[in-house]
C-alpha cells in the first residue's frame, strides 16, 4: 500500500468517525432523558393526609364551606398549582409528594398572578 493510500484511508476514516459523534452523543443523551420523560405521575393526594386534612383539602372546589373559601377559586386557578393548563390533576407546591385535583380546594389557596 502506498503511503498516499494509506494517508487517504486515515483521513476517510477520522472524517467519518468525526461525523458520527454528534449522532452518537445525541443517542447518549436521548437515552440519559428517557427516565426523566417516563417517570411516574405524582399519587394522588389522599383526602386522609394529615396536611390535606389541616389544610381543609378537597377534591370538590364547589362543594367548599369554608371561612376562606373565595367563590370561585379551586386548584386549577392556585397559584401553587403545577399542573398542565386543562389538566384533571396536577402537582402542588404545598403538597410536594403528590398530585391534587384541578376542581379541588384547600385554604392555602392563593390566586393565580
Ligand atoms: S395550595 Fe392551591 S393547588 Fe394546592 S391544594 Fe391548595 S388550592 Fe389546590
Amino acid at each position: 500500500m502506498s503511503h498516499d493510500a494509506s494517508r487517504r484511508r486515515f483521513l476517510t476514516t477520522a472524517v467519518a468517525a468525526a461525523a458520527a459523534a454528534p449522532i452518537a452523543l445525541s443517542a447518549l443523551n436521548a437515552t440519559a432523558a428517557a427516565p426523566a420523560a417516563a417517570a411516574k405521575p405524582l399519587p394522588k393526594l389522599p383526602l386522609t393526609d394529615n396536611a390535606a386534612k389541616a389544610l381543609a383539602y378537597t377534591e370538590n372546589a364547589a362543594a367548599v364551606k369554608h371561612a376562606a373559601f373565595k367563590a370561585g377559586s379551586n386548584c386549577a386557578n392556585c397559584n401553587f398549582f403545577k399542573g398542565a393548563k386543562g389538566a384533571a390533576t396536577g402537582p402542588c407546591t404545598i403538597f410536594p409528594k403528590n398530585s391534587v385535583v384541578a376542581k379541588g380546594w384547600c385554604s392555602a389557596w392563593a390566586k393565580k398572578p
